[in-house]
């Protein structure tokens, strides 16, 4: 069997890259700093990249080698690089990519971090962003610089599980000769391989549902070969890399991520049918449910609709606030795609200092709540929401 004609299930729980002294069944975790070499000769064709080897943990290690190599073959990319945080991945990949001067245009609702570094910091190098609304991929087109040198998106997006197409995203990055570049978190590479649809780099926080059970932190960015190595250069020097244990731990998890992902998706889905026929809910956006917007859009590019249900409980605000102060079971916190169910209310909490208008341009309504939907049994996860429900 070659290893490009294995499953996603097989490449998973089969990619090792260590053969050890101990033949271990379970690759062991190399917690070391640095490596030793043979003699000045090996050293200096180390140093010299002739061959290829480990050096020192800031530039590769065999646990992050092993999570990029898995990494790669689960979203079909040339090659990659695992950063300590998501955060890390995305912003690392900007820096190392852009000059002073040069444009994005970035999908409008973005995760807040990277938002904070188009608003806040990316202008102190002179790069400015451009936005495009989710449901609008075409105006990409019109906000086209001769200077932009990144199309920027996720999808589906946070905290409104909008769906970009990705394909059209991709036509128009290649007719333009820029750079497509996706958050693709959400969808986890089990659900959506955005590389298919025209991407030149996928970036991951393999915080959420690649570790999945809430435990450590990573990202991992992957893609073409060249621009891979643009990021290693710039990371190499700028150390931002992914710690061996936490390159062990998730590792270990993407073994376990299609049939994670496969439960998440089934649990989701009945909560959001649950959600669509309550009398205290004013709406639900869920990919895989006909009545979400880009429905179509998303059975053609994503394998099941993922873990986030978004949807706007009756009573505004105070609506908003009773549900959350009602909960009983799932948590009150503000990471997702745990086995744990979580459950936020962004107007109350993480959005409150947003004036109306605003929270609007970013999706968030007054009583809108984002549920990551997790791996309890579904009658319990439903009891739970429908029983706050009935206090507003
Ligand atoms: C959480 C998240 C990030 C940032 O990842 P960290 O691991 O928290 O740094 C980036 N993008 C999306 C879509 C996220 O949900």
């Amino acid at each position: 069997m070659s290893l490009e004609t294995q499953n996603f299930e097989t490449q998973a729980v089969r990619t090792q890259t260590e053969k050890t002294q101990f033949l271990e069944h379970s690759t062991p975790m190399y917690l070391t700093s640095g490596f030793v070499f043979e003699d000045s000769e090996e050293m200096r064709a180390a140093f010299a990249e002739e061959k290829q080897r480990d050096l020192y943990s800031r530039y590769s290690n065999p646990n992050t080698n092993e999570f990029v190599t898995k990494m790669c073959r689960l979203e079909g990319a040339e090659d990659g690089f695992a950063f300590a945080t998501g955060m890390a991945a995305v912003y690392s990949t900007f820096a190392a990519l852009l000059d002073a001067g040069d444009h994005i245009v970035s999908c409008r609702s973005v995760f807040g971090a990277t938002h904070a570094l188009f608003t806040k910091y990316f202008p102190k190098w002179n790069i400015e962003t451009s936005y495009f609304p989710v449901n609008d991929v075409d105006s990409v087109e019109n906000l086209i610089q001769p200077n932009t040198k990144i199309i920027y998106a996720e999808s589906p997006t946070n905290p409104g599980v909008d769906v970009l197409d990705l394909e059209r995203l991709g036509a128009i990055a290649k007719k333009h000769n820029i750079l497509l570049v996706i958050d693709n978190c959400f969808a986890t590479p089990y659900l959506q391989n955005p590389i298919k649809f025209g991407a030149d780099l996928v970036i991951h926080s393999a915080t959420k549902l690649i570790d999945g059970q809430g435990r450590v932190l990573g990202g991992v960015t992957v893609g073409r070969k060249e621009l891979i190595r643009e990021i290693y250069l710039f990371s190499r020097i700028t150390g931002p890399a992914m710690s061996p244990f936490n390159a062990w731990v998730l590792s270990k998890s993407l073994e376990t991520l299609a049939v994670r992902a496969d439960r998440h998706c089934e649990n989701a889905l009945k909560l959001a049918e649950f959600l669509e026929s309550h009398p205290k809910v004013n709406w639900v956006k869920y990919p895989f449910l006909p009545s979400h917007p880009q429905y179509e859009i998303a059975k053609k590019q994503m394998k099941s609709g993922g873990n986030i249900v978004a949807f706007e409980v009756k009573g505004g605000v105070q609506g908003g606030k009773t549900f959350f102060d009602s909960i009983e079971m799932c948590s009150l916190s503000a990471n997702l795609g745990d086995t744990r169910t979580i459950v936020t209310h962004p107007a109350s909490t993480t959005h409150s200092k947003l004036a109306d208008e605003d929270k609007q341009v970013v999706g968030i309504t007054n009583g809108m709540v984002r549920c990551s939907v997790g791996l309890e049994h579904i009658d319990d996860i439903i009891e739970d929401i429908e029983q706050a429900l009935l206090e507003i």
